[in-house]
Formats: structure tokens, C-alpha cells, sequence
């Protein structure tokens, strides 16, 4: 009897999974899982738009999908469409990769005023993302403020001031497209709360930050402090004195040299968003880092500013049926295993950090569990799965039923974009009723 798993979640962590559980067993059916009729996740919905050299680890995924004994069922919600115990009851093992999706804010004064966003919200605005459609952020303003110093604060800033040649090689929708070429946007502001030693962002993306067809990127050469060389690993070290030697180049650039410009400020952090009801300004404290750690000098200074964007990390919601930490805002587990039949992979299950190889070897660790604890096989699997959701009335979505959808995104889109995402649920599904 071959052994039937259920994932949970089809973005890079569900897809590593699938792919080692094929590895690691002859006979055994996979079931992919997702609420949207779009598979991915992440790739779809997090990966920067003009990363779309990144976005190809989706052919990986998709010669893993296209198995044979690999399903997908897209536009199945768990907790509202299907439980985990109805799933743990029709399949021997079920693993979550629900991933992050949800905004981290920061604890500011004024963080709700209107105008304010959070990395997940904002990112999957621009990204297509259905839940985001009616976002409507107001870019008619000269300043844009983005807190963070991780890879996601590049991202925003640097999709902000892509001219309107760069977005057109991107699959970023027609009406984001249309209000980030309509922003008077001069300024964006990327704001750290520690320095430039301490900054997480890498260097591939950093470097990008010099190569903007309409934005220069300017530093601080008085902020330029630390040494690399401290650094206890050394490759740790020599990574950073790469960052060093961008942000000494861009220390020599004059803001207002392009149309727009990106302002790296770290040693500041954020204390209050100023405004009535919709921001105006941010107002925070310049730092020094003791120990590691920002500490507030009681020196003060505000940006003036029409949007700001928390790009400080991201979170995972509890699950229903499955224990939840909420301090980490993770599924407790050890290295992947919640009890016997129950796994985790990627953000919920270590938190939202890494690459998206990072995710790989969680699928690894699943597949070593799963082959240690259950050999039985013998549940319903993806048959009890659709009688389920027959009864109950979902109109899941097949992996068949993707490539309709996506080969009908390639057709509407104008070239040199590589797609043109549909931006509702009920867009997707009416493609398969043609
Ligand atoms: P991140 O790398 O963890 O960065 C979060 C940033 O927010 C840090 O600079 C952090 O500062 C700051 N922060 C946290 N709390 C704050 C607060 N209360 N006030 C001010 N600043 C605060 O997270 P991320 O940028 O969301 O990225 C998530 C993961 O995805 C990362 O592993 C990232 O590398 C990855 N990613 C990769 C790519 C890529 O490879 N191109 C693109 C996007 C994302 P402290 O360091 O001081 O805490």
C-alpha cells in the first residue's frame, strides 16, 4: 500500500518536501495543498518582480509536480475548506509549509496611521497577490520611508523607483505599474536601526542598489563604521568588506544625480510615525550599536514622508488542530517533527529567514522522519481528499487546471513582461469554465 502524504502549503519549503519525499520512497502519493489556485507561494507572491531569474526555481517545482504520483490541489483553504483532522484522518502523514505570510509590525507609536504598511502586505501588493488587490497605497508623494535593513527593504525601495522600462520587464499588475510610473516619488529613505556591519541584507542585492536606470543610491561616509575584519568567521568577513566597498562607492554619490534617490541611513530607529490620520513624516532616534545591540543616543531627527513600508520580518499564523509558539510565531517541533503523522517545513516551521534553498533541507529532514515513523500506508489519500471537497462543494484546482491558468497569463501578457498575473481568484477560475 503506498503511503499517502498530504502537504500543506505549495511554495519552495512544500515543494523541497515533495521532491525528497519522491526521493526517499518507490511507492507513495504526495498531495500538495494550497488556498490559492496558484502554486508557489513565495516565488509567486514574495520574490521581488524584477528577480525573475529567481522565479525559474518554479521549473524545478514543476517537474516535481507533474509526477505521477504527485497532485495538486489549489484553491483549498485548511481550516475553512479542509481541517487537519480531516486530513490527518485521509492521509499517513501531513506536513505544513504555510510558510509567513503575514506582516511583522513594528512596536512604533502611530504604526496604524493610514499610509503605513507592513513587507507582507505591501510586497504582495505589487506581487498580485488577491488578498492585496484592493490595497490602493497613495504613491503621490516625494518621500517613502522604508524600515528595515533586510533584503525585503531593498526590494520595496528598489521596485519603487524602477523606471517605467525596467517595470515593463517585470510581471508586477497593470494597476501597480501604472501608480508607481504616476509617483512624483523623489526620495525613498531605507532606514536601519543598527549599522551597516550589522545589516542583513546580501550582496547580490545590495550591489543591484547601484545599478537603477533612474535612481542613484547615496550614504552616509560618516556612517561608514566598523570593520569587517572583526568579523569571527572569516567568510563572514570578507563578505562584508564587499558591502563595505559598495557603500564606500556609493558614499561618493550626490543625491538628485538620477530623477530619484535612495537614501541609506542606518544608526536610526524608528520611534513614532507623525501625521494626523495618515502619515507625514517619521520621526526617530539616532543609535549606536553597544554590544551588538541599538541603543538611543536622545538625539532625534524626522523625514518627512507620504508612505512608509515596515520591512522588519515577517509571521506565521497559529494553525488550528496544530500547537503554536507564539513568541516565534512558529509550530514547535523537533527538526521538522510535531508527533508521529504531523511535520513542518520552512518559515513556521524555524521562522522567516534563509534563501529559498534554505528550505530544502527541512523537506530532507520531513522525508527521514516520515521513513522512520509510518509504513503502513493504506488511507484514502487524494480519493477521500476530492470526495471530501466534492461533498463540501470546493472547486479545487488541478495542477492541469494551473497550467490553463498560467499558459492563459504568458498569452495576456505584452511583451517584454513574462506575464500578466491574474489579480482575483474568481480571473483564475473563470479561465477553466472556457
Ligand atoms: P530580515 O533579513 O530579518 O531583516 C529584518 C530587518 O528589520 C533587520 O534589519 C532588522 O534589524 C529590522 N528590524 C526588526 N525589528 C525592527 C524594529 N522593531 N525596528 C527597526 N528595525 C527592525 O527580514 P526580511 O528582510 O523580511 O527578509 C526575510 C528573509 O527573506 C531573509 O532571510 C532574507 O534574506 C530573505 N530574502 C531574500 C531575498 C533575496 O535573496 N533576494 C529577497 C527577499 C528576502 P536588526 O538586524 O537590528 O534586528
Amino acid at each position: 500500500m503506498s503511503i499517502k502524504v498530504a502537504i500543506v502549503g505549495s511554495g519552495p519549503a512544500g515543494y523541497y518536501t515533495a521532491d525528497a519525499l519522491l526521493k526517499k520512497f518507490d511507492d507513495i502519493e504526495v498531495d500538495v495543498i494550497d488556498r490559492l489556485p496558484t502554486p508557489y507561494g513565495l516565488i509567486r507572491f514574495g520574490v521581488a518582480p524584477d528577480h525573475q531569474n529567481t522565479k525559474k526555481i518554479m521549473n524545478a517545482f514543476e517537474k516535481t509536480a507533474m509526477k505521477d504520483n504527485v497532485a495538486y490541489y489549489g484553491n483549498v483553504e485548511l481550516s475553512k475548506d479542509v481541517s487537519l483532522e480531516e486530513l490527518r484522518a485521509l492521509y499517513d502523514a501531513v506536513v505544513l509549509s504555510t510558510g509567513a505570510g503575514n506582516d511583522r509590525m513594528a512596536p512604533i507609536e502611530g504604526i496604524e496611521k493610514k499610509g503605513v504598511y507592513g513587507s507582507a502586505t505591501f510586497v504582495n501588493w505589487y506581487n498580485a497577490h488577491p488578498d492585496q488587490r484592493n490595497l490602493d497605497p497613495d504613491l503621490d508623494t516625494e518621500s517613502a520611508v522604508v524600515i528595515g535593513n533586510g533584503n525585503v527593504a531593498l526590494d520595496v525601495a528598489r521596485v519603487l523607483v524602477r523606471s517605467d522600462e525596467e517595470i515593463a520587464e517585470t510581471d508586477i499588475p497593470d494597476h501597480v505599474a501604472e501608480k508607481i510610473r504616476k509617483s512624483p516619488l523623489k526620495n525613498v529613505y531605507i532606514v536601519g536601526r543598527r549599522g551597516p556591519l550589522e545589516a542583513k541584507f546580501t550582496n547580490a542585492e545590495f550591489r543591484e542598489l547601484g545599478h537603477l536606470e533612474n535612481c542613484v543610491t547615496v550614504a552616509e561616509a560618516d556612517q561608514i563604521v566598523g570593520d569587517p575584519s572583526d568579523l569571527e568567521d572569516e567568510r563572514e568577513a570578507r563578505i562584508k568588506e564587499k558591502s563595505f566597498e559598495l557603500l564606500r562607492q556609493y558614499a561618493e554619490n550626490k543625491p538628485g544625480e538620477k530623477d530619484k534617490t535612495i537614501h541609506l541611513k542606518f544608526f536610526s530607529s524608528p520611534v513614532e510615525i507623525l501625521g494626523d490620520d495618515t502619515v507625514e513624516g517619521i520621526k526617530l532616534e539616532k543609535t549606536e550599536v553597544k554590544d551588538g545591540k541599538a541603543v538611543g543616543t536622545g538625539e532625534f531627527f524626522e523625514i518627512p514622508c507620504g508612505l512608509v513600508v515596515a520591512a522588519i520580518g515577517y509571521r506565521s499564523l497559529p494553525i488550528d488542530g496544530a500547537p503554536f509558539e507564539e513568541k516565534s510565531h512558529t509550530i514547535p517541533n523537533e527538526d521538522g517533527r510535531v508527533e508521529k503523522g504531523l511535520y513542518v517545513a520552512g518559515w513556521i516551521k524555524r521562522g522567516p529567514s534563509g534563501v529559498i534553498s534554505t528550505n530544502r533541507p527541512d523537506g530532507v529532514a520531513v522525508a527521514e522522519h516520515v521513513a522512520k515513523e509510518i509504513s503502513d500506508g493504506g488511507k484514502d489519500g487524494g480519493k477521500g481528499l476530492e470526495a471530501l471537497l466534492k461533498e463540501k462543494g470546493v472547486r479545487f484546482v488541478s495542477f492541469e487546471d494551473w497550467k490553463k491558468i498560467e499558459k492563459a497569463e504568458f498569452d495576456a501578457a505584452a511583451d517584454p513582461a513574462p506575464r500578466k498575473k491574474f489579480v482575483t481568484v474568481e480571473d483564475m477560475l473563470a479561465v477553466l469554465e472556457q
